[in-house]
């Protein structure tokens, strides 16, 4: 035990006088049980969020619009798809869309975040690019000051796929008309062992790599997220978190235009999901004790490279939410307006957020709050 606190001292002070942590260390932080340890961890990674960003929390009025719920694949942890016949499914057309994004300018929205399942039917003219090209260059025809987020590595191979064409081809054509940035999803475990059991048909770890990679080669700047809590080790989430570390180094490295603008944890919410996976992880809502463990971790192993982190109050509540941002988080989130994928998966958390109660929810920690846009410039 005596052994113990001082590696963890020792890495923490190493943490604290800038340096960076191994993923060795990373584990160490990580397999701590004892709460004092735990605590002195969330300590560090507070004030490394202090040192790094400020005391200011962020959010972003944003609506996500999910779509279509069709998609070809099956992810064990995924209660948002259906098959096309299947009672519930919906594919929301052109208009649809354009009458959501004028709601969310109507509160002041600057951001749509637009996500999809892989629906083989979104094709027009026998190719599947023009569809997701007449999304975007109607939003942005409608509504030029919106920043369009959308599209995750998975979409883009699935449209690459679909339309026999590369990666640059897809981002290229998208950033032309109006893509400002993707969504980081799709990596939930950066380790084809994992994959293997949770998303067996979606794009391995290093087609992922790729894509957010070229994307920031491309000018499109991503965000990065983790899907935590189901059968991944403590190892494997070190390892995804050096990968996206290692992402960024390269993006600064090699002097792309884009970088990854911020971490989300994405924990698994299994109420509703299908039971194989649900019953082997056994817990319906996140575990938050460890969520929170997590993101202290996260800011301590990720903060010299990737300065914001969010929780996810749809996934562990506004409470949740405020509690993370004592833990290494410096930035709230966005307003929503409606989410399905997790709400659909059994989550508690909401589905939509006013500007007041999220600005509320930073008041109490006694912090300021800042309207920002999608890649953090502050509004
Ligand atoms: S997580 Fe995405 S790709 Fe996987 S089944 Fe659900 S909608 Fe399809």
């Amino acid at each position: 035990m005596v052994y113990q606190q001082a590696t963890i001292t020792d890495i923490l002070n190493k943490a604290e006088q800038g340096e960076d942590i191994s993923v060795i260390e990373g584990v160490e932080l990580l397999a701590q049980q004892d709460l004092t340890l735990r605590s002195a961890i969330a300590q560090t990674a507070d004030r490394l969020r202090q040192q790094q960003v400020g005391d200011t929390v962020t959010y972003v009025i944003n609506r996500n619009i999910n779509f279509t719920n069709i998609c070809e694949q099956h992810c064990s942890f995924c209660a948002f798809r259906r098959d096309a016949d299947q009672p519930g499914s919906f594919w929301l057309d052109t208009e649809q869309i354009i009458a959501k994004a004028t709601e969310a300018v109507k509160i002041g929205a600057t951001e749509i975040c637009m996500q999809g399942g892989l629906n083989p039917q979104a094709k027009l003219d026998g190719a599947s690019l023009p569809y997701y090209l007449k999304l975007v260059a109607e939003i942005k025809a409608n509504f030029p000051q919106l920043h369009l987020h959308a599209f995750s590595p998975q979409e883009i191979q699935f449209i690459a796929r679909e339309d026999g064409i590369s990666y640059e081809q897809v981002l290229s054509a998208l950033k032309d008309a109006g893509l400002g940035s993707m969504p980081g999803t799709a990596a939930e475990i950066l380790d084809d062992r994992v994959r293997k059991i949770i998303c067996p048909e979606k794009i391995n770890s290093a087609v992922w790599l790729e894509i957010i990679s070229l994307a920031h080669r491309l000018g499109i700047p991503t965000t990065s997220t983790m899907l935590s809590g189901h059968v991944e080790t403590e190892q494997q989430q070190i390892e995804h978190l050096a990968q996206l570390r290692s992402l960024q180094q390269t993006a600064i490295a090699l002097n792309y235009p884009t970088k990854i603008t911020e971490f989300i944890i994405l924990p698994f919410v299994g109420q509703e999901a299908p039971a194989p996976l649900r019953h082997r992880v056994g817990r319906d809502q996140p575990d938050v004790s460890q969520v929170l463990h997590l993101t202290a971790v996260a800011r301590i192993f990720l903060g010299n490279w990737i300065a914001n982190h969010q929780p996810s109050w749809v996934k562990i509540g506004l409470s949740g939410a405020k509690q993370a941002l004592k833990c290494g988080c410096n930035d709230i989130g966005g307003t929503l307006m409606e989410e399905h994928i997790t709400t659909m998966a059994g989550a508690q958390g909401g589905t939509c957020m006013s500007v007041e109660t999220l600005q509320e929810a930073i008041a109490v920690l006694a912090r300021p709050h800042q309207q920002r846009n999608t890649i953090y410039e502050y509004l």
